[in-house]
């Protein structure tokens, strides 16, 4: 039997009704499965979730629900946490740099599919099951928030070699890449298409699989991201760039996949007489990649009676709970001049790289996890 969680109508009414002074990570288990839907009807070929983007047990859990059944995992960690959810999950592990130690314990775990960047990444796969190698490719490519090459990858003449070295152990060729996290722009994959069947063509192998990678941004500022327009250039430039030689499509989405499905409530400690605001949670806890891709405008101000406060905004500066001076957001954020203590913040798309990051610094950095129907 599962256990399931009281099912709360609206994140509003229970910020309204429980004033909860400690951080909330309300989920929407709706609004996950509609996001998994939407990708495994509309991407043209396998969807898989990378797991580090939030592992906990109800979001793997109701992606299950949903039909997915291949998963991104990172980490010996993260491939126990899936199998616990699911047994018979297909396990991707792209984490293209393991230990002997890592890869032994994940051929226990069954992988069916492994990334490698380097010949000696390679080497090290010498005694697992044939399943399959995905080379990681790695090409200079903008449009995302960060760049995912500066870590991982193979450039395109080594890229040739490992594909051949791993055709040539026995495994099922593939190829793999990542244009970078919250990437909005279709060209980025485009680039990455065409560079992948030029590498496979000149390696004389027929690629199995090509994997696009994550990236595909989530709605933080403005206009949500058009993912069926990125799908649909995945889709043509495959064919474009492939021909005949078309390989089976994948994709490994963490933060679009997750983002959506939570909002996170915070409470204002304290306004200062300079205007400064003090949260009970900030870039130690589930506002960390604040820091590295800026802030979001999607935020509410909830005040006492429950009502959401507007009218004119000053940017703040706004510092979390910790009693560490660099505990702050990284720019001063736009917030209505009549908040107040007590008030709560309610950030939507809050589902990605949040519970995944926080750390537990100062005895802060806690969320409670509370299922709602309507974020
Ligand atoms: C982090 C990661 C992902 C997910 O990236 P998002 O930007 O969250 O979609 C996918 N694949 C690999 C190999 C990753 O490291």
């Amino acid at each position: 039997m599962q256990h399931q969680p009281p099912l709360w109508p609206s994140s509003l009414g229970y910020v309204e009704r429980f004033r909860p002074d400690n951080p909330v990570l309300f989920f929407s288990p709706r609004v996950l499965q509609a996001t998994a839907t939407r990708f495994q009807r509309g991407f043209p070929g396998l969807v898989t979730y990378a797991v580090k983007a939030n592992d906990l047990p109800v979001v793997l859990d109701n992606l299950v629900g949903a039909g997915m059944s291949a998963f991104d995992v990172a980490s010996p960690h993260e491939m126990a946490a899936m199998r616990r959810v699911q047994p018979s999950a297909v396990l991707h592990y792209h984490n293209p740099v393991r230990s002997r130690d890592e890869v032994a314990i994940a051929a226990g775990y069954g992988i069916q599919s492994w990334s490698v960047d380097c010949p000696r990444e390679l080497g090290k796969l010498t005694d697992v099951q044939r399943t399959e190698v995905s080379v990681r490719l790695r090409l200079p490519v903008s449009g995302a928030a960060y760049d995912f090459g500066a870590k991982f990858g193979a450039d395109p003449d080594q890229a040739v070699d490992l594909l051949r070295e791993a055709a040539a152990m026995g495994f099922t060729p593939s190829i793999t890449f990542h244009p970078g996290t919250q990437c909005a722009d279709p060209q980025a994959w485009a680039v990455y298409i065409v560079e992948a069947a030029e590498v496979a063509r000149r390696a004389g192998v027929q690629l199995a699989r090509l994997n696009v990678g994550g990236g595909f941004a989530s709605h933080r500022n403005g206009e949500a991201p058009d993912l069926e327009a990125i799908f649909d250039r995945i889709d043509q430039e495959t064919t474009r760039a492939f021909g005949a030689a078309r390989p089976e499509l994948v994709c490994e989405p963490g933060r679009a996949m997750v983002a959506e499905a939570f909002t996170l409530a915070l409470r204002v400690k304290t306004v200062r007489r300079d205007g400064a605001v003090f949260l009970n949670d900030g870039v130690y806890g589930a506002l960390t990649e604040l820091r590295d891709i800026g802030l979001t405008d999607r935020v509410r101000v909830i005040g006492a009676d429950g009502s959401e406060k507007g009218g004119a905004m000053t940017p703040r500066v706004v510092f979390g709970p910790t009693c560490d001076s660099i505990d702050r957001l990284p720019d001063p954020v736009p917030l209505p001049n009549g908040i107040e203590e007590g008030d709560h913040l309610l950030f939507a798309g809050a589902g990605a790289y949040s519970a995944a990051i926080s750390t537990r610094f100062n005895g802060y950095g806690t969320q409670e996890v509370v299922t709602v129907d309507q974020l």
